[in-house]
């Protein structure tokens, strides 16, 4: 069975296209500035080159008729026709308290993502368009929704209940509720399998360390705490973004610079994070590349400054999930940092061995470009993992069972 997958981002959209008979990826791309001047699709099928063609999409509906296209194509194509799409999978990020799995869109799910707006502004409405423009093509294909926040649906209320009045919870559903949910439960599961225990018996956390970040704390099979919360502000220093920060700068920041709420909310987005405090990039690679001497010798001394908070961050985070599940078995990195980056991994766990922590320094050099494996000593207590994750596979895979039992 063929499944197109689909992540809709407000000006992008990014799709795979798997046969599930086989879990083998056939054709992947992304068309970049939807809606925007200078329209392109960059398309790869299997292992041939990338090909990229400017295109024009004014929406994401045209966006989508491009990849279709494209997909068809007699010589860029996995499909002789439409038909063979036996059904889209959806990446939706916001799926509030009502969805803790994945589903199969009908009218009413439609109409709860949509109440999910309000939770998650920017991601929600693009990711919307992209199944109104599915059902508008292909009005016969079956759709699934698989979202960001289900995984960590499972969190108790101690871990989801801010500080704050609790009427807000009550009428608003103000609370945390966690994202990179697919990623997370995949990498966690994929530990389980490398350490060749069953998974509901693990203690695990999982550090999705990309542009976006989080740690999530999993026991037994369940999230029981992460660090992102009612949006993907909270946690760690990201590549543009804050993370925790004391919610009264955000007061002090606006009154001072007399700030609106939309320059507040980009400077919290966009302007902070490693970026912000480096004054240069939010890409880790160009922080790395001179860490440490480079970066003083360039008068870049806010990059090694960076990584390094970032790192702590990460560490202090999982100093808290070793005392909410009262230790660990495994620890698993992912993402663009946490799969390729040796130096911020060691930087996280150096001087961990208290908790059980422990790198093999050569391992962890070695481990990165898509590699899986164990970076920790021996005798090391928690096994240290890097997992590369794959979270249209997992959307693949809920596609594939649902409409399966359909
Ligand atoms: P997202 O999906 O959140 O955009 P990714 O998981 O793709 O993020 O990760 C992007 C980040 O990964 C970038 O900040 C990039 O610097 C970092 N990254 C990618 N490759 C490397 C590498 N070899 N070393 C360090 N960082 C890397």
């Amino acid at each position: 069975m063929k499944i197109l997958v689909l992540n809709c981002g407000s000006s992008s959209i990014k799709y795979q296209v798997f046969d599930m008979d086989y879990e083998a990826l056939l054709a992947k791309g992304l068309v970049e500035r939807v809606g925007i001047n200078g329209t392109f699709i960059k398309h790869q099928r299997g292992d041939q080159p990338k090909i990229t063609r400017d295109i024009e999409a004014k929406d994401h509906k045209e966006g989508i008729q491009h990849v279709l296209e494209i997909l068809t194509d007699a010589d860029q194509g996995v499909f002789k026709n439409l038909d063979e799409i036996k059904a889209v999978g959806h990446r939706v990020v916001h799926g509030g308290e009502k969805f803790a799995d994945s589903v199969l869109i009908t009218h009413e799910v439609l109409e709860a993502v949509r109440e999910c707006v309000k939770f998650a502004p920017l991601h929600n409405p693009p990711n919307l368009k992209g199944i109104e423009a599915i059902a508008a093509i292909l009005p016969n294909v079956p759709q699934v929704a698989v979202f960001d926040t289900s995984f960590h649906q499972t969190m108790p209320p101690v871990a989801y209940i801010y500080g704050l009045p609790y009427k807000y919870y009550e009428q608003d559903r103000i609370r945390r509720y966690g994202f990179h949910g697919t990623s997370h439960r995949f990498v966690s599961h994929r530990a389980a399998q490398l350490l060749q225990k069953p998974y509901e018996k693990l203690k695990i956390i999982t550090c999705h360390l990309g542009n976006g970040a989080s740690v999530a704390a999993i026991k037994h099979g369940k999230s029981v705490d992460t660090s992102m919360g009612h949006t993907p502000l909270e946690g760690l220093v990201m590549g543009t973004r804050c993370g925790d920060i004391d919610p009264a700068l955000v007061l002090h920041i606006m009154k001072k610079e007399n700030l609106t709420i939309d320059e507040m909310d980009t400077l919290l987005n966009k302007k902070a994070g490693i970026l912000g405090i480096s004054q240069w990039s939010s890409d880790q690679r160009d922080l790395e590349d001179g860490y440490p001497e480079q970066n003083l010798k360039n008068n870049k001394p806010l990059a090694n400054l960076a990584l390094e908070i970032f790192a702590y961050r990460v560490r202090k985070y999982i100093g808290a999930y070793m005392a909410v599940l009262n230790g660990c078995d495994a620890l698993v990195f992912t993402a663009g940092v946490g799969e390729n980056s040796p130096i911020i991994r060691d930087l996280v766990c150096r001087d961990m061995d208290f908790l059980g922590v422990k790198l093999d320094p050569e391992k962890n050099k070695k481990t990165w470009r898509g590699a899986e494996g164990d970076i920790s000593t021996a005798d090391a207590r928690v096994r240290t993992l890097v997992v590369p994750t794959n979270e249209e596979l997992v959307i693949a895979e809920d596609t594939y069972a649902i409409v399966r039992k359909k």
